[in-house]
């Protein structure tokens, strides 16, 4: 039988930070009223695809044919080491570098074959916010972290600037995972820090008033979206795509480990590129410049109008 200890030690050698193996199970009553309750107020915004497959979601075992049995779930830093100058338009630190569906995937698939090695008959499916997951319940389960009141995981030794990768195994494994405490206690930073109210409870983020959504999703879904966007007191605090300020305050991200990965080192070009540069962009430079980067889910024209709309909120102020 597979142990937790081997896998770990499997997706270091694969390249992730930290790594926590869960057995799967129905989700908790709780962790689904809670989901329902904020699918039913809409700050899901027009991301109507989380309305979909609430079967898979509420019991993941159904994410495999042949029925998956253990949830790996892995850690990835994106914590930056430098940003970029606070006179440009800003660019949430996880779209810096190449886009982590990418890298995530390649390193998952390499973390399967090591396990394949050993147990030829496991089966596996690789998931990187491609499938109805509730991603941060699973790695706090595994013993990654917790989910803070900003909605993120947060782990102690990397703080909360890392994307999760899920591998689902057909097989069960000597799991160890100890959940842990909720570390955030009476602290409320990131609530007061959020530009836009966004935060509206203890991890719950309505996505009508996230830059986050109003800056990149919204473009991504544009058939579905409901003009949920349109907050008439929407603030960008400097934001293009994405936001990074309710991360940026919590002191769990002070001393958080910077594991400097070169695939999320910052595009050069993010270090120079003015809103007048932006709006200049011809479709050739930003396919050049931003094919392999998260950016390119906003499109061209999503960026120039976050840019736009960014020119006209400063004037405005
Ligand atoms: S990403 Fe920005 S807008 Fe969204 S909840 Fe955090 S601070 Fe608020
Ligand atoms: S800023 Fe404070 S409340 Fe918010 S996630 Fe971090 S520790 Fe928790």
């Amino acid at each position: 039988m597979l142990t937790s200890e081997l896998i770990q030690s499997a997706a270091r050698a694969a390249g992730f930070d930290a790594c926590g193996a869960v057995a799967l199970s129905a989700l908790p009553d709780d962790v689904l009223r809670s989901f329902d309750e904020w699918i039913r107020r809409r700050y899901h915004a027009g991301m109507r695809y989380m309305e979909r497959h609430a079967q898979k979601r509420a019991d993941p075992r159904l994410l495999m044919k042949s029925g998956a049995r253990t949830a790996v779930v892995t850690l990835f830093s994106y914590k930056p080491q430098r940003r970029q100058p606070p006179h440009l338009p800003q660019v949430s630190c996880y779209a810096y570098g190449t886009d982590y569906h990418e890298t995530l995937k390649q390193k998952l698939w390499r973390l399967l074959a090591t396990l394949q090695a050993t147990q030829p008959t496991l089966r596996g499916r690789t998931l990187v916010d491609t499938a109805p997951l509730q991603e941060r319940y699973w790695a706090a389960a595994a013993g990654l972290g917790w989910r803070g009141k900003n909605g993120m995981l947060i782990s102690q030794e990397l703080g909360s600037y890392t994307f999760i990768g899920v591998l689902l195994l057909s097989q069960e494994v000597a799991c160890s995972a100890k959940p842990q405490p909720n570390r955030c206690g009476a602290c409320t930073r990131c609530i007061s820090a959020c530009p836009t109210g966004a935060i509206v409870g203890n991890g719950s983020i309505n996505a009508r008033r996230c830059l986050s959504y109003s800056t990149i999703e919204k473009y991504a879904n544009p058939l579905n979206d409901d003009a949920a966007n349109a907050a008439k007191d929407e603030k960008t605090a400097g934001y293009i795509f994405g936001c990074d300020i309710c991360q940026e305050v919590c002191p769990w991200n002070k001393n958080a480990k910077v594991a400097a990965h070169g695939e999320m080192q910052m595009l050069p070009q993010l270090l120079t590129l003015t809103a007048e540069d932006w709006l200049a962009m011809s479709a050739e430079d930003f396919e050049k410049i931003f094919g392999h980067s998260p950016i390119k889910r906003a499109t061209l024209h999503g960026m120039k109008e976050n840019v736009r709309r960014m020119k006209k909120l400063k004037i405005e102020n």
